[in-house]
Parts: C-alpha cells; sequence; structure tokens
C-alpha cells in the first residue's frame, strides 16, 4: 500500500516522546513552550501559540479578531473545510473566491472583482483566510494590499506550509497577514499526532489566543477584575474559552520533527522534481512553480481528463491517491446554507480532474517510476 502522504517517525521521535511520559508534566509542562519557541525561531515571528490542532487554531484566530455574528469571512473553496467552518462557529457568515486554475491558490483578480462590488453591497468581509494550496503561497503581497484598501485581516491557512518561503522569507513570519496557522497532523509536513499553532507579530492577538486555548482564564493579576490581593492561587474567568491545549507528549513530538524539518521539505522537492521528469510529455496538467514562492510540496497534484478511470485504478492497485478538494460549499451542510452546484466555476472544473498522487519522505523512486507508468499507460 502507497498513501498520498504520512508521517516519518524516527527511534529520536520515540525517544523523546517516552522521557515526557516518563516526566511529571503531560500536558501544561515545558516542552509547549519550547516547541513554540522552535516554531517562532524557525519562522522569525514574534509569538507561535500551540493548540491541539490547526482547528482548533483556526478557531482561537477568528475570535480573536472578534469575528462574530454579521461578520462574514472569506476563503477558498478549495480547501479542507476547517478553513471555512473557523467564521461558522463564530456565528459568522462565509463567501468563497474562486481560484487560479494552475496555482490552485485564490485568484487574486476575481479576489479584487468582488471586493469592488461587496465595497458597493456594504458586504466586505472582516476576514480573509488565505490558504497556500498543496503548499505554494499565493502572491500574498499583493493580497496585503487589498486588505489596506477594503479593510480587511488576513489569516494565512499554511497548513501544508510549514518550510516553506515567499519573497525569500519563511511562510509564518506574517509578514504580510495577521496570523498564521499551521497543521501538525500526521499528513501534513512534520506530525505532533494532532495539533496546530497559530503564529503572530502582535502582541495584543497573542494574549487574546493564550486566552481562548485555556478556558479564557488568565492568572495575571492586572487583567483581573475587582483587582484581588496577590494571592497566588487567585485565577479568573475573563472571556469564554475552550480546551484547545497542546499536550506536552505532542509538543515533544514536534520539537523532534522540527529538526527534520528542512529535510523533509527538501526530499518532497526532489520528488516532485523526480514526478515532473517522469510525467513531463503527457497529456497531464503538472504543478507549476512561482518565482516568489518555494513549495513544501505537502501534496503533488495532476490534473488529468479521465481522473475517476485514474482514480479507480490507482485504488484498486493499493496506491492511496486522494482528491484535494471537493469545493467546500458543495459539501451538503453548505449546500443547504444556499451554496450552488457551479458557485465558483474554475474549482468545479479543478474538483473534476485533480488526484493528488503520493509524495512523502521516504516515498522510493521506483515507487515514483511504477506510479508514473500507471498514468503512461492509462491517459
Ligand atoms: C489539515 C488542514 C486543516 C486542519 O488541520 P487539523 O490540524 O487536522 O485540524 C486546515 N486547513 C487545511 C488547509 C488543512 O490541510
Amino acid at each position: 500500500m502507497i498513501t498520498y502522504s504520512k508521517q516519518n517517525i524516527c527511534s529520536r521521535d520515540i525517544k523523546s516522546v517516552v522521557k515526557v511520559l516518563k516526566s511529571p508534566y503531560l500536558t501544561q509542562g515545558p516542552e509547549v513552550p519550547k516547541f513554540e519557541k522552535k516554531v517562532q525561531d524557525y519562522c522569525k515571528v514574534k509569538y507561535a501559540i500551540a493548540c491541539n490542532s490547526a482547528t482548533s487554531a483556526l478557531h482561537i484566530a477568528c475570535k480573536s479578531l472578534s469575528l462574530s455574528k454579521k461578520d462574514i469571512l472569506w476563503t477558498s473553496p478549495n480547501t479542507f473545510v476547517a478553513s471555512a467552518n473557523c467564521a461558522l462557529h463564530c456565528g459568522a457568515q462565509v463567501d468563497f473566491v474562486d481560484i487560479d486554475p494552475f496555482s490552485y491558490n485564490i485568484c487574486i483578480k476575481k479576489l479584487e472583482k468582488k471586493l469592488q462590488q461587496a465595497k458597493k453591497k456594504k458586504t466586505l468581509p472582516k476576514i480573509l483566510v488565505v490558504v497556500h494550496m498543496a503548499g505554494l503561497s499565493p502572491d500574498i503581497r499583493s493580497i496585503k494590499l487589498l486588505s489596506k484598501k477594503y479593510k480587511f485581516k488576513i489569516i494565512e491557512d499554511a497548513s501544508h506550509a510549514l518550510g516553506g518561503k515567499y519573497l525569500g522569507g519563511k511562510i509564518g513570519n506574517c509578514l504580510f497577514s495577521d496570523m498564521t496557522i499551521f497543521s501538525f497532523h500526521p499528513v501534513k509536513i512534520i506530525t505532533s499526532g494532532e495539533g496546530g499553532v497559530v503564529t503572530t507579530n502582535n502582541y495584543q492577538l497573542s494574549r487574546k489566543l493564550m486566552l481562548y486555548r485555556s478556558h479564557g482564564i488568565t492568572s495575571d493579576p492586572k487583567k483581573m477584575e475587582n483587582t484581588p490581593k496577590n494571592e497566588i492561587w487567585n485565577y479568573q474567568m475573563i472571556a469564554l474559552g475552550n480546551n484547545y491545549r497542546m499536550t506536552d507528549i505532542q509538543a515533544s513530538l514536534g520539537l523532534s520533527q522540527m529538526r527534520k524539518l528542512n529535510a523533509f521539505v527538501r526530499e518532497r522537492n526532489v520528488l516532485a522534481k523526480n514526478y515532473n521528469l517522469l510525467l513531463k510529455d503527457l497529456p497531464v496538467q503538472l504543478p507549476i512553480s512561482l518565482k516568489n514562492s518555494y513549495s513544501t510540496f505537502h501534496l503533488y497534484i495532476i490534473r488529468i481528463k479521465n481522473q475517476k478511470k485514474i482514480f479507480n485504478l490507482f485504488r484498486k492497485k493499493n496506491v492511496l491517491v486522494n482528491l484535494h478538494y471537493i469545493p467546500v460549499y458543495r459539501q451538503p451542510y453548505y449546500a443547504k446554507m444556499g451554496f450552488k452546484i457551479g458557485y465558483c466555476p474554475e474549482s468545479e472544473k479543478y474538483f473534476k480532474e485533480a488526484i493528488s498522487i503520493p509524495i512523502y519522505p521516504g516515498l522510493k523512486y521506483s515507487e515514483q517510476k511504477y506510479i508514473a507508468n500507471i498514468i503512461k499507460k492509462n491517459v
């Protein structure tokens, strides 16, 4: 069996986790801050707040920007449902901007057009969630310019993109956004089992994120109401939060994996180059590269006319290819909110042609040739 992606765990990873299991703290110990510091330093960003998933990271990112009823969040339909659901969890509305047919990221021209129309109708979004599809950054500097003109906040959903670069800087440095989200689910670039992180350069946002991650409880006397005397046991709940904390077990795995991050991304890029050569000259649309973006190749997506046939063939041969993504608004839950099939035409065309073929550190060249041959013989 070959899967489209999977984790890469070494004996050092296992040792780090076992060490925590034998330590006094399984959660709320020293490993989480260490992991956060590591991500901060890596991304060259001021703050990193670890969570138990990217889904919860997205939720508190929206909450910390005070997204609520009457507000609107926009994102790409070509993403995992969590990039849009974070708005619904805040009681806000969601709308979608169609994709570019080559990068599979949000189309910036369509975004600008939609913003112009929304301004007239007074339906401008409060937040735009920008997805780094497959690990390739869109031209986020242009999006930042639009955000100044139309006054919206930017959350980068870089669940695919830890270790990627844009304009020479690491994704997660938040130079062109308010916050960036990463996921550490086992299929992503590095893993902590389950886990996520929010990065930001904004102190106020970082405090809010920490508060919402842990029940809205503070033990900082300065933040408390009716300023209690300095009793050491004192704490107050000053906002409504959740338990979205990462455990020290997860953080220790994440920390250990961080040491391999650059090697993982380099290997994924080598594998992508191999596929580019193996599949060239076939009637298959291959991933593009962009001059300002260094992709992590979390996914290697091809577009192919006889998608269904090839997909089934792969599955029959135990090559677990996948489809990233069904346009989010096509999900029954969103359809019931009024979204119609065909809402974003480029995303629909893409959805009928895309296949994510296996790519992960440890995938062998012989396996890549085997996969490429299946395509070659059947297109
Ligand atoms: C994986 C993923 C998420 C959710 O990540 P979890 O850590 O599983 O919650 C969100 N957005 C995108 C684009 C993803 O790929």
